[in-house]
């Protein structure tokens, strides 16, 4: 007998007869005999929907507004897995994210999640019951509901799992596992049977939206072996298959270094440029300018300065797209005069395309043979950034998909 996590995505859970589905693979790892403890998403679309009838009222909603509404979603889902556990005759019980104290700090629409106090949960499973807990929300030390950002019912699944100790958590989506590239936009991308967990981390942060970056940290901090695998197989089929399918993030040192250089391939489009142009070129002006883009609470990703001429250089940096607005406010606003800058112009019709592999550490000439592919497409570089294990390109957006679909291809990642 093992404590096992399930975690199901928003089209795994995206209607009554899917819902019901989920209840019956649950149903079969419990009668297993194992200790289930399932986090499910909100139906898929909901959390648009809901998200989108706060900025039909007004376009910048209080984030802690956003949160009450935004949460809402997944606990109707644990209300609605509850109910079709026990029409099959299981013993279930559903919980919000406050009830079993998924606490988190206060960053509404991005919180992190500080503590989960197990005891309830242990208690219930103990009595034999399978428990299903909210993803996505927590409550901050006030008694506020938070969300833990877009994709977040992967974080709350492995950090449950963590506290929990449990043996493993299975993360069920749209998809039979992590692939080498998002197998939407490359029909012969290749399944995975292993990902080790620096490069499944590397591909969540560049835009793989398959795990949120947070459920692999959680699941590297706590060593907790995650798999991703698909809920849309039939939910009967025999549980040691179901086991051992998709993906898992494997924390074995390098295990693809002798296989292939390159692992996968990952893209964001939610990137925007910002260039603040005719910058005097003296110490600390990267602080005066990206300070105030740190203090409004803006992530700030790529970063280049050029060479100055004549004391004066061009500075540039991406941000996520939807603080793009604000980015661009602050810059003008609380930076331009202060600096003494010229002009500040940018670009939100821009994407990220990065190849990722452990590989890399041991091969030369990948930068190289990346660049050549994009030069073959014509297709033009804005910006590069490189660590050990990925280099990473800014391009055109109208570009992306050809991009993707270029470097899978020279890089020899499609399915035999
Ligand atoms: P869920 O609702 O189950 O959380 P998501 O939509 O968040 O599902 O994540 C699954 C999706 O991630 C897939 O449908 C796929 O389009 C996308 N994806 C992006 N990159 C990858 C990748 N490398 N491997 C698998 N899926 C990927
Ligand atoms: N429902 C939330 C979202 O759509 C969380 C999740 O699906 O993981 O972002
Ligand atoms: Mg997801």
């Amino acid at each position: 007998m093992a404590l096992i996590v399930h975690k199901y995505g928003g089209t795994s859970m995206g209607s009554t007869e899917r819902i019901k589905n989920v209840a019956k693979r649950v149903a079969k790892w419990h009668d297993a005999g194992h200790q289930i403890v399932v986090v499910p998403s909100a139906m898929s679309g909901e959390t648009n929907r809901i998200i989108g009838l706060a900025k039909e009222i007004s376009a910048q909603p209080d984030p802690r507004e956003l949160d009450m509404i935004a949460s809402t979603g997944e606990q109707v889902s644990v209300g609605l897995l509850a109910i079709a556990l026990q029409a099959i005759g299981k013993q279930a019980v559903s919980y919000a994210g406050w009830q079993v104290a998924i606490k988190t700090d206060s960053a509404h629409t991005k919180a992190r999640i500080a503590s989960i106090d197990e005891a309830k949960v242990k208690a219930d499973l103990d009595a034999g019951k399978i428990v299903i807990i909210t993803g996505f929300q927590g409550v901050d030390e006030l008694g506020n509901i938070t969300t833990l950002g877009r994709g977040g019912s992967d974080t709350s699944a492995v950090a449950v799992a963590a506290a929990l100790k449990a043996q493993e958590c299975l993360i069920y989506t749209d998809v039979d596992g992590v692939y080498t590239t998002d197998p939407r936009v490359v029909s012969d991308a290749r399944r995975l049977n292993t990902v080790t967990f620096e490069e499944m981390l590397e591909m969540a942060s560049l835009g793989s939206k398959v795990l949120q970056i947070r459920s692999v940290e959680f699941a590297g901090n706590y060593r907790m072996p995650t798999r991703v695998l698909s809920s849309l197989t039939d939910p009967l089929i025999p549980l040691e298959e179901e086991a051992n399918s998709g993906t898992l993030i494997s924390f074995e040192e390098d295990t693809h270094m002798e296989q292939a250089t390159i692992t996968g391939i990952a893209f964001n489009r939610d990137e925007a440029k910002i260039t603040v142009l005719g910058v005097p070129d003296r110490p600390g002006i990267a602080y005066q300018i990206l300070g105030p883009v740190a203090d409004a609470n803006i992530e700030v990703d790529m970063i280049i300065q050029n060479q100055s001429v004549e004391g004066k250089t061009d500075f540039t940096f991406t941000v996520p797209r939807g603080e793009y607005t604000k980015a661009m406010d602050v810059l003008e606003n609380s930076v331009k005069a202060h600096i003494g800058a010229g002009s500040i112009v940018g670009d939100s019709k821009v994407s990220k395309v990065s190849v990722v592999g452990v590989g890399m550490r041991s091969h030369v000439g990948i930068a190289s043979q990346m660049f050549r592919t994009l030069s073959e497409e014509s297709i033009n570089i804005q910006m590069i950034s490189t660590s050990e294990i990925k280099i990473s390109v800014l391009i055109d957006e109208k570009y992306m998909e050809l991009a993707v679909r270029a470097l899978h291809k020279a890089f020899g990642l499609e399915s035999a």
